[in-house]
């Protein structure tokens, strides 16, 4: 992150003091805290005593920085900060001490296991994320007119659909071509051409629980020079970590699981260090987080609030008890489902008979589970999205969701609570009926997180609803 400026005498012993300071934070971070497991690193990130009695009065929490802006001590400081040779966080819009506790947690989170080195831009949700993603790989290089596409799984968020059809491929003319079995490789290949910026996939996707096999998209994404990136939301770190298998970016939307008390909407770039892509831009490549952090994103501004990192920080802390217990439970609702007289389907990766359970097996492990005393040995689980479809039809699907009482009915995922919605009235409306179709939405499915209440209470109210007769 250099520029060519001038670098005075007063400049460069402000450079020293800082360079100091980041060899010892990154021997720290190599000596210690890449050693403690995920729970450790989700409970303490970076932020440590030495940090909370030397600037923070001791604080045992990361404290919330509600400031706009960091005062320096005088011209030379400020010129080093602002020339990004120090660390520095100058701006709230570009960086602050909250925000970054949050990302240090979250590259250390996605990248555990991996044996090189991650780094995190926070965003102000998961759609900023994605674009924060995605938007470095599509600058015109050559002219304005030049052609540019990139691949992506047709099965995705609605809203990333809707990035990627109308602000991208409408509105600006960049071709997004979707893979409809994205369990075939073949036809990942097929789309990609020397146009071709990125690829793109979901998994598992939401509300479909697409998946594919991340090593094999990866190679390929690689053999043809371009960088895979993966939303990864549904999984979150404690089940499945993309960048340990190829993947070189991950987007969270951490307003899902990752703050799984529902306190706001909030959003990560997880990048490896050193990624493949065919833009020549070796800043880029070589911390892609960082620069989108300081440069694209200082100029488009989708910057998180520091309340809410510190907020999200907080809830992730138990990420992996809370994604365990919502899976089994998830589990247990899912097989409840699969047998009751009112279901028509009942789609879960979970469920032995689903026709991704095997691929899905492969990937998604709960973080450490050898390692615990609960379980010792590796153990599958599957996340807490499942869907179903009632019996009957469209109009019956709103009957029985219009009958829930304990499940809430919003357009929601990855909550301490039970949320239920209809996808083709909810999150996929905007998309049309074809759009549905191509990403296989029935209107009479319904998208259940099942939260961490007692299953048998979450049966209970599914069993009512779904009962004409009471
Ligand atoms: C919700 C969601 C998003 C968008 O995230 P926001 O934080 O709501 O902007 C992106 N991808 C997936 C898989 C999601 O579930």
């Amino acid at each position: 992150m250099t520029t060519d400026d001038v670098i005075t005498e007063g400049m460069q012993r402000y450079i020293d003091i800082n360079n100091k300071y980041l060899a010892d934070r990154d021997g720290y971070i190599r000596d210690v805290v890449k050693k403690w497991r995920f729970d450790t690193i989700a409970v303490h990130g970076l932020y440590n005593v030495t940090d909370a009695i030397e600037d923070y009065q001791g604080a045992i929490i990361e404290p919330i920085f509600m400031s706009t802006s960091q005062a320096y001590r005088d011209s030379d400081e400020m010129a080093a900060a602002l020339a990004y040779k120090i660390p520095t966080w100058c701006y709230s819009r570009i960086a602050n001490p909250s925000t970054y506790y949050y990302e240090w947690t979250l590259a250390l989170l996605e990248g555990y296991g991996y044996d090189g080195e991650t780094s995190c831009c926070s965003t102000s949700s998961g759609m900023s994320a994605i674009m924060t993603a995605v938007m470095p790989f599509l600058r015109v290089v050559k002219d304005i007119h030049e052609p540019r596409n990139f691949v992506a799984t047709a099965q995705c968020y609605g809203g990333t659909f809707q990035q990627f059809t109308v602000r991208m491929m409408q509105e600006r003319g960049i071709e997004c071509r979707w893979v409809l079995d994205a369990t075939n490789i073949d036809e990942w290949a097929s789309k990609i051409d020397k146009n071709t910026r990125f690829l793109y996939g979901e998994l598992p996707s939401n509300p479909q629980q697409g998946f594919f096999d991340v090593e094999a998209v990866a190679n390929l994404a690689h053999e043809n020079n371009l960088p895979l990136i993966c939303d990864s939301t549904v999984a979150t770190p404690a089940l499945l970590r993309p960048i340990c298998h190829g993947a070189d970016i991950v987007v969270q939307s951490a307003s899902k699981s990752l703050t799984s008390s529902g306190f706001g909407i909030c959003g990560a770039v997880i990048a490896r260090k050193n990624l493949v892509t065919n833009i020549d831009d070796d800043a880029l490549k070589s911390d892609f987080s960082l620069c989108v952090k300081y440069l694209q994103n200082r100029d488009f501004g989708p910057n998180l609030h520091p309340m809410q990192a510190v907020m999200t920080l907080n809830d992730m802390r138990t990420l992996r008890s809370k994604m365990d217990l919502m899976s089994r439970n998830t589990m247990e609702v899912s097989e409840f489902l699969e047998k009751h007289p009112g279901v028509e389907s009942t789609q879960y990766l979970g469920l032995p008979d689903h026709p991704l359970h095997e691929l899905a097996s492969k990937y998604m492990t709960l973080v450490d589970a050898e390692h615990d005393s609960q379980y010792g040995k590796p153990v599958n689980r599957y996340g807490h999205l499942m869907s179903f479809c009632v019996k009957g039809g469209a109009e019956k699907a709103r009957t029985f969701f219009d009958r829930l009482q304990r499940i809430w009915r919003a357009t929601d995922l990855g909550r301490i609570k039970s949320v239920a919605t209809i996808p083709a009235i909810s999150t996929h409306q905007q998309q049309g009926k074809e759009g549905r179709e191509l990403a296989g939405i029935p209107g009479n499915m319904v998208r259940l997180c099942v939260g961490a209440e007692h299953p048998a209470d979450i049966m209970a109210d599914l069993d009512q609803a779904l009962c004409e007769s009471k």
